[in-house]
């Protein structure tokens, strides 16, 4: 037993940042040039996989995106995570943004813990940090706001009536992952309980990448001006009085562009995720 667990390897958890590759930290950029193996989320920049992995790492995408039905099954995740540290590996497993923000770490965390594979986790810059300041948004201006959520609508569950309310009646600046597709009713829920004709909307795409374009209104004037809007993948978006901030405080203009910036998971990609990736040095190459 004991000589078995001498060829354990180990796991490092690496958030890359919201897009933008020099977002990364340097505590991952060290192990993304040290690591054999790198398992990567589809929201991590392609310039992070081509520059700073080493050139003879196995980079096995297992990209994730519920809206176009397409996914890498989060048991395959887990295996590939345990195959390959059981190999005697460096593995860094790097997700888009922050490593725990509305990622499937607990899952990851449990499988490497079942397993008594060592482990590390390194934050990121989560897309709420990174979009608020390549929009020119502070999330907790003084006299604007005192405190800021992150949430995400992506569900729809039938939310309570006081959460509702809360949402619209609280200064909280509000930070929405995952849910530019259902931003109407989010809106008309918003306006329904009451939210207040000072608080604004922002909706940032592709943030900190080249391709950000960002929208920006009172939230009263949202769904007159844009209902039915299609949003280019990943999409954040900011609601309160710091939104409003944008206005006199952006520093980068928006791009115009709908091109993505991550390219699209292809839909059947995650059926070979496990066949198609094998080490040059071994067996079954
Ligand atoms: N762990 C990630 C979040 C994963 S959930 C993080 O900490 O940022 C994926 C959601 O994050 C997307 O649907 C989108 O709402 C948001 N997101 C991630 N990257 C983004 C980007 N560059 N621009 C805008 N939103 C982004």
């Amino acid at each position: 037993m004991k000589e078995e667990n001498q060829h354990i390897g180990k796991v490092i958890l690496a958030g890359a940042g919201p897009g933008d590759p020099e977002l990364l930290t340097v505590k991952a950029l060290r192990y993304l040039q040290k690591a054999d193996v790198v398992i990567t989320d589809r929201l991590v920049s392609d310039v992070i996989l081509q520059e700073y992995v080493r050139k003879d790492a196995l980079i096995i995408p297992v990209g994730k995106q519920c809206s176009k039905g397409a996914s890498t099954p989060q048991s395959d995740i887990n295996d590939l995570l345990v195959e390959h540290a059981n190999r005697g590996k460096l593995v860094v497993r790097l997700k888009g943004g922050d490593a725990s923000i509305f990622s499937n770490i607990l899952d990851e965390l449990r499988t490497l813990a079942a397993h008594g594979i060592p482990y590390e986790i390194i934050p990121g810059v989560t897309a709420a940090l990174g979009a608020a300041a390549y929009a020119g948004i502070p999330l907790t201006a003084r006299g604007y706001s005192t405190a800021v959520r992150f949430l995400t609508y992506y569900k729809k569950e039938a939310l309570h009536e006081s959460y509702w309310k809360d949402l619209a009646q609280t200064d909280d600046t509000l930070v929405f992952y995952m849910s530019s597709d259902p931003l109407d009713q989010l809106v008309e829920k918003l306006l329904q309980y009451g939210i207040g004709a000072d608080k604004w909307l922002a909706v940032i795409e592709q943030a900190t990448t080249p391709l950000q374009n960002v929208y920006n209104c009172p939230i009263h004037d949202y769904l007159p001006a844009a209902r039915g809007s299609h949003y280019t993948s990943p999409t954040l978006i900011i609601i309160g009085k710091v939104a409003a901030l944008q206005v006199p405080f952006q520093w980068m203009a928006s791009s115009g562009s709908k091109e993505n910036y991550f390219a699209p998971v292809a839909p059947k990609a995650a059926d070979n995720t496990l066949k198609r990736y094998v080490y040059a040095d071994s067996a079954e190459a």
